[in-house]
């Protein structure tokens, strides 16, 4: 183990900027006067993530850094531990090669569990240091393969009275089922997801068995199977948490409530719809807090930045964000919303769901069995004296006419489309009859955005780049160089634009490494357009020009286009041309 003993973890992470200057100076004169280590310091603190205090305590002790996912775990590695033992020391044994095994430690410097271990197995050990919620989550993620000896040992005490209670088709009341086993497995099954960082249970009945599945990370998976007795109970567990009616079992229903595991509240969508086997139930999780970023930490620079935030600071006006789902447009006008919630201004939003909340904001959740639609909501907001309106999707003629009408009177009005160009909002909203005048002369400003995935900074190298490629990518390029706005109003882009050099360029890839999970990829960046209003934009809106037209005219105007963002990101080794085309194609 090499140590360097000049740098400090605190040295390490004001070098990667993730400590102010000023917060390095105070770790070290408490440092100082207290004796305290730097790393105790730090962690008190709070000053960093865990992720980021595990890696830079790695580079200084020459210990490498992991971030496991459960792919990468050799379930015999892991075998070779106990689970108990696991859990105690916050290890994860996760590779095996000859006669050593790689552990991954919450704390490597522990040197008394590495012989123990080394003792236990016969294998050599060689430390990872990972951020122990890392650690946690993986441990848990194998309690959830458990569960099964739970659930059997849960149901094997189900008591003679739940059973009776179900047999006699009697109203279950929350105090009959909250000892139950059954209140436990679900407990459970709800704590499960949110350690595991799930969006979405699914609880489906089959022919025979019930079958139970997470979301993680967008992918669906099969966590076990319930026996099929069980099945009514879960459901009816459920039920009453989301204050549903029980005995009504042929028509969906839609519930929320909120579970607390730690110190993490989660809110809790439920939707169960009837199948010929039973009622299947989608559980949704929403974050509670969700985090507000910067418009430049989301990917927004130069002209497009300039332009979106002008027509955020207007006192009235339309602001319509498009593009499909999960492409961050949502994350972009919350984090407008935070920037924009000063004492003086009242905010309120109907969203469907709410996704993330954003303190000080009035935030209504639509409901259609109550009456509560976007327009209803939109309506009836009118009369609350709101400065700032965020309707959460523009779906419908009634809610597209209010919400011009709201911007026509004096309210800054955000909302979302589905279109996928920010030119094309404009003829999709004169198709839900927008008068083209009004709309005309609301339009503060129309963005589409993105989500592309960014190279891993750990695993990026530079590869061979096929001829074809740099033609395309020099095309863009001369393309964005001619336009004569562009050059001079966007100087941030401009800078990227001069460093390409067709015969020097080679694209980036990440090769895949233990920081990104092998991936290549790690975190995400948003790339954006946004249509100005001008003249002749307004002028284009009033004839209901196509959209090819409008977007023409945004370009003579210095506009960046969504894919020539991306080429960009491309251009400085961010991302790579597969992401790009997967999201703008
Ligand atoms: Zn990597």
């Amino acid at each position: 183990m090499k140590i360097d003993t000049v740098k400090t973890v605190a040295d390490v992470l004001y070098e990667k900027n993730l400590l102010t200057s000023d917060q390095l100076s105070a770790v070290k004169f408490e440092n100082v006067n207290t004796g305290k280590t730097v790393e105790n310091i730090i962690k008190e603190r709070g000053y960093v993530g865990e992720e980021d205090y595990a890696e830079a305590f790695g580079a200084v002790y020459g210990i490498q850094y992991v971030n496991l996912v459960p792919t990468q775990v050799d379930p015999s590695a892991f075998d070779l531990v106990p689970i108990e033992m696991a859990k105690k020391y916050k290890i994860v044994p996760f590779e095996m090669k000859d006669n050593s095994v790689s552990l991954a430690m919450a704390d490597p410097m522990d040197l008394p569990t590495i012989d123990f271990v080394e003792r236990k197995t016969g294998f050599k050990v060689i430390p990872f240091i990972a951020a122990s919620k890392n650690l946690d989550r993986l441990l848990e993620e194998q309690k959830g393969k458990e569960l099964g000896a739970e659930i059997t040992a849960a149901l094997e005490e189900i008591t003679q009275t739940t059973l009776k209670i179900e047999e006699s088709g009697q109203e279950i009341t929350e105090a009959t089922l909250r000892d139950a086993p059954i209140a436990r497995i679900v407990g459970m099954i709800l704590e499960t997801a949110v350690k595991l960082g799930a969006s979405d249970v699914h609880f489906e009945p089959g022919e025979n068995k019930s079958r139970l599945r997470y979301r993680v990370d967008g992918v669906l998976d099969e966590k076990r199977t319930l026996p099929k007795e069980m099945h009514d109970s879960i459901v009816a567990r459920i039920k009453i948490l989301s204050k549903l009616k029980i005995d009504e079992k042929r028509v969906p229903q839609d519930g929320r409530f909120k579970v607390e595991v730690g110190k993490i509240t989660t809110d809790l969508r439920v939707s169960t719809l009837p199948t010929v086997n039973g009622e299947k139930v989608v559980i949704r999780l929403l974050k509670s807090e969700g985090t507000i970023y910067s418009y430049r930490d989301l990917g927004m620079r130069g002209l497009t930045l300039k332009r979106y935030e002008e027509a955020a600071m207007k006192p009235n006006g339309m602001i319509l964000a498009t593009g499909p789902t999960s492409s961050g447009k949502t994350v972009t006008l919350a984090s407008t919303l935070s920037k924009l919630n000063t004492v003086r201004v009242n905010i309120v939003s109907i969203e469907d769901p709410v996704e993330i909340r954003v303190p000080g904001v009035n935030q209504v959740q639509v409901n259609p069995q109550a009456g509560l639609t976007f327009a209803v909501g939109l309506r009836s907001f009118l009369r609350q004296d709101p400065n700032i309106i965020f309707v959460g999707e523009i779906r419908d003629n009634e809610t597209a006419e209010l919400a011009v009408h709201a911007a026509l009177t004096g309210h800054l009005v955000l909302s979302t489309l589905h279109t996928n160009s920010a030119a094309g909002a404009i003829p999709r909203l004169l198709d839900m009859k927008v008068e083209s005048f009004l709309l005309a002369s609301t339009l503060n400003a129309v963005l589409a955005q993105r989500l592309v995935r960014k190279i891993c900074p750990n695993c990026s190298e530079e590869v061979e780049t096929p001829e074809e490629l740099i033609k395309s990518i020099s095309d863009v390029v001369e393309k964005m160089k001619a336009n004569k706005v562009l050059m001079a109003k966007d100087l941030e882009a401009a800078k990227v634009i001069k460093t390409f050099d067709p015969a020097k360029f080679k694209i980036k890839k990440g090769k895949g490494c233990l920081k990104c999970g092998n991936v290549g990829y790690k975190g995400r960046i948003g790339i954006f357009e946004v249509l100005p209003s001008t003249d002749k934009i307004s002028l284009y809106t009033l004839e209901n020009k196509p959209a090819t037209q409008i977007e023409e005219a945004g370009i003579e105007d210095g506009m960046i286009t969504l894919l020539q963002d991306g080429y960009l990101r491309v251009i400085e080794g961010i991302t790579t041309i597969e992401e790009v085309m997967r999201v703008t194609k």
